[in-house]
């Protein structure tokens, strides 16, 4: 190529995940296409390209860079430079990375198989057929084998496999779909797949895939390791093979997820919508929570008793695609694929640890040698009413957009970071920028958040820190978020509650010169939602919840705040009862009926036939004497009571079953139909503001009441269930309002674990809007705890900024 009188040269700054994606020889090609010299290379600051050629065929290649960019780009931000024209060099060139500190490239979260590779392992021609580690720029393993960046393969578990020359003139080559793909492997040179039992490897001839299979199909219990650590796997059609399951692992009753071989299995399942349909076939492969149909014989009734919905995900690695095509030869499409640990503990990812940690519960191991460096669990999502949400987020990804509600937050989408986004308004002190901060999250469904600029960096689900093993994978993930993003942040967020593992690590980083910034549990919610849509606030926050510290040392979570990132006012909450027992309470509602019993009822307790076998009297005078009864205002313990008075959740087997399954008892449909509980016409109108209480309280006792009432006409629990949503909602709106009155603000943040509750979410967001709010949610972390740590780091982003 010569250099034309009219070329011109241009540099162009590429901001976004465009590392690990297939974008350099991406850019090669396109360069290539359009006749331009130049290069492109990997830098600190993005993608570095510099083109040059006639002033068109230039504006050409930016308007397809946007355009074509390989499927699991995102682009951010480009910015371009005229520079000087260069003599004319050779062709378009790949420059090697240039490695430095601080970079702002993203690591790839790790992306189910494509479309291209499982053509390659199901053709008995091409040279990858039937083998198990096969990806490319397009797919396969990121997060969970990268040790440190930037990402490239000495850096990976990758990195002790040599490449055969095949592999290597793959990745070598630019104009292959392998180019730079830093986990290429093959049977010659890659990883490979074996079965053993506790004794021992199991040989068998026909080859590990097919003996899982049979064992399988014997229904025995197969531990598979997958991206971010290992399934739990029995044929999902089989109960007795399920229960066992249960019984081993000590998961009594929370609902299991299951992989179906495919989407024609899956729609056999459950409902799949368009979004549906996405989601379950998107890169991020999560587990979809489907509404269940009829699916004939593939599931069994123990796989997810007392739920309308069934989580459902699609095979997302080429073992899972391998293994469902040996099973089609024994009639299996569906296996339920569970975590692998035992309850309450965190997902097992080494060999060494699988074998003991799952010892007892599985019956085989299906073992491989590539190492998963980072634990990452299987993320779930929600598709919600469209109509209702569809609106409310037009910036965003369109597999977030379509109304999905994130439930956990891990594979997939960990560690790609939620942009804070800054409101114009909000003028040059924005939360964008300032000094980087680590939140440690909660107790429960903890993630912790490390922002870095206006990036805030969500770790994968670490789940309950309630045990050793969940704090060791704790401080495992503040090590790894730290190593990966290069930096070791001074300022530490974390809960008010004193007793949580986290608010004791952070405690503990001080005589390091950590500076702590302590964060109310609840305004950490309603923070995550207006950090996630660029509030600056003040908005009012509707907070519904399980259980969170409070200022004032009780357990709020039924609140009405109002705030900004800095600071907020505790409007208006839920009445107070206490709880006997602490948390014996919320293991066994029936005691937290008591005490709301006992609360509306003073000492003439209702009879309800199914307390008379519990220790009532016992209860009752826990609570006249105070003993271990913590107050609290939790809208997730009202859920307790109202469930337990029904008679059904007595006692509860998994954190809120209760609430879960009296939602699944009905419908949209039904709850804008029911009547309030109690006759409450004009619920606003009971609001109290008794003196020395700050805000109002949304009284409880006419709630219990109207079940009480409702249970002696005859009413059944879904009847009960649809009648304590529609007060649930007459009451959120009337507190919205009343909020409202008192401030004059128009805007309202939705957030806690309750607004998980589909009907709730929906109709508080129609009936709110309706009423002339502005609503907003979480689109891109879980309602629920999952959400806390983005919530403390923006909150002491902006403490940071108020104080220079
Ligand atoms: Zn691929
Ligand atoms: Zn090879």
């Amino acid at each position: 190529m010569t250099l034309q009188e009219s070329d011109s040269r241009r540099r162009l700054v590429v901001d976004g995940l465009v590392q690990g994606v297939g974008f350099r020889p991406f850019v090669f090609n396109l360069a290539e296409s359009e006749n331009l010299t130049g290069y492109v290379t990997n830098t600190s600051d993005g993608v570095v390209i510099e083109i040059q050629g006639p002033v068109d065929a230039l504006d050409r290649f930016t308007i397809r860079l946007l355009g074509e960019a390989p499927p699991l780009a995102e682009i951010v931000a480009v910015k371009t430079n005229p520079v000087d024209t260069e003599p004319a060099g050779a062709d378009f060139e790949i420059r090697a990375s240039v490695d430095a500190p601080g970079t702002r490239t993203l690591i790839p979260p790790d992306v189910a198989t494509c479309a291209d590779c499982l053509r390659e392992i199901r053709d008995p021609a091409d040279r990858r057929y039937g083998y198990p580690f096969t990806n490319c720029t397009n797919c396969g393993p990121r997060w969970t084998i990268i040790g440190r960046i930037p990402y490239d393969r000495p850096h990976t578990s990758m990195a002790r496999f040599t490449m055969c020359a095949a592999c290597q003139t793959e990745y070598d080559d630019p104009r292959d779909r392998r180019f730079h793909a830093q986990p290429n492997a093959c049977p010659e040179c890659g990883p490979h797949v074996w079965l053993e039992d506790e004794t021992g490897p199991a040989d068998d001839s026909a080859g590990p895939l097919d003996y899982a299979a049979r064992l399988l199909a014997a229904g025995k219990i197969l531990a598979i390791k997958g991206l971010g650590g290992f399934h739990l796997a029995v044929r999902a059609d089989s109960n007795n093979a399920t229960m066992r399951l249960r019984r081993l692992k000590n998961r009594e009753a929370k609902p299991l997820a299951v992989m179906a071989a495919n989407l024609e299995v899956a729609r056999s399942m459950g409902t799949v919508g368009t979004a549906e349909e996405e989601l379950l076939t998107s890169p991020r492969s999560p587990i979809v929570l489907l509404e269940k149909t009829d699916g004939g014989n593939l599931v069994a009734p123990s796989v997810a008793t007392g739920h309308r919905r069934l989580g459902v995900m699609l095979p997302y690695t080429p073992l899972h695609h391998l293994l469902f095509d040996k099973l089609r030869a024994h009639d299996i499409t569906t296996l339920v694929m569970t975590s692998g640990n035992a309850s309450d503990e965190p997902i097992c990812m080494g060999n060494d640890e699988a074998m003991t940690r799952l010892k007892g519960i599985a019956d085989s191991w299906l073992l491989h040698d590539r190492d998963i460096v980072r634990r990452a669990d299987d993320s779930v999502v929600q598709i919600v009413v469209q109509d209702v949400v569809q609106d409310l987020a037009p910036n965003l990804a369109p597999n977030l957009a379509d109304g999905a509600l994130l439930f956990r937050r891990s594979r997939g989408y960990a560690p790609m970071p939620i942009h804070l986004k800054v409101s114009p308004a909000a003028g040059p002190d924005t939360l964008a920028a300032g000094p980087d901060i680590l939140a440690v999250g909660p107790e429960l469904k903890n993630t912790v958040c490390l922002l870095k600029e206006d990036r805030a960096f969500l770790s994968p689900h670490i789940g309950d820190l309630e045990n050793l093993q969940a704090f060791e994978f704790f401080t495992e993930t503040v090590a790894t978020v730290q190593d990966v993003l290069e930096c070791e942040p001074r300022i530490i967020a974390h809960d008010l509650h004193p007793g949580y593992f986290s608010t004791r690590w952070a405690k503990e980083q001080v005589s390091r010169g950590a500076q702590l910034e302590p964060v109310q549990h609840h305004h950490a919610h309603l923070a995550a939602v207006m950090a996630e849509h660029g509030l600056t606030g003040p908005v009012i926050g509707l907070i519904m919840d399980g259980t969170g510290y409070g200022t004032d040392g009780t357990i709020w979570g039924g609140e009405i705040l109002a705030g900004d990132l800095t600071d907020f006012t505790r409007l208006g909450h839920l009445d107070t009862v206490p709880l006997p027992g602490g948390d014996a309470a919320i293991r066994a509602p029936w005691r937290t009926a008591v005490s709301y019993l006992r609360h509306t009822f003073g000492d003439n307790l209702p009879e309800l036939p199914w307390f008379d076998d519990l220790p009532v009297a016992a209860v009752v005078e826990i609570l006249d004497k105070g003993i271990n009864s913590p107050v609290t205002s939790s809208c997730g313990r009202l859920f307790d009571a109202v469930a337990a008075l029904t008679g059904r959740w007595l006692e509860i087997r998994y954190e809120a079953q209760s609430a879960i399954e009296l939602m699944a008892l009905t419908s949209r449909e039904e709850v804008a139909a029911a009547e309030a509980l109690g006759g409450n016409s004009s619920p606003g109108a009971q609001f109290q503001s008794p003196d020395g209480v700050d805000g109002f309280i949304v009284p409880v006792s006419g709630i219990i009441r109207g079940v009480v009432e409702a249970l002696d006409a005859g009413a059944s629990p879904s009847e009960i269930s649809a009648r304590f949503h529609r007060t649930l909602l007459d009451f959120f709106v009337a507190g919205a309002r009343e909020a409202s009155e008192r401030t004059g603000l128009k805007e309202v943040a939705l957030g806690g674990g309750v607004f998980q509750n589909e009907i709730l979410l929906g109709q508080t967001v129609r009936l709110l809007r309706e009423d002339g709010f502005a609503v907003y949610r979480s689109m891109q972390v879980p309602p629920n705890d999952g959400a806390v740590a983005l919530g403390q780091a923006a909150v002491a982003r902006a403490r940071w900024a108020v104080k220079e």
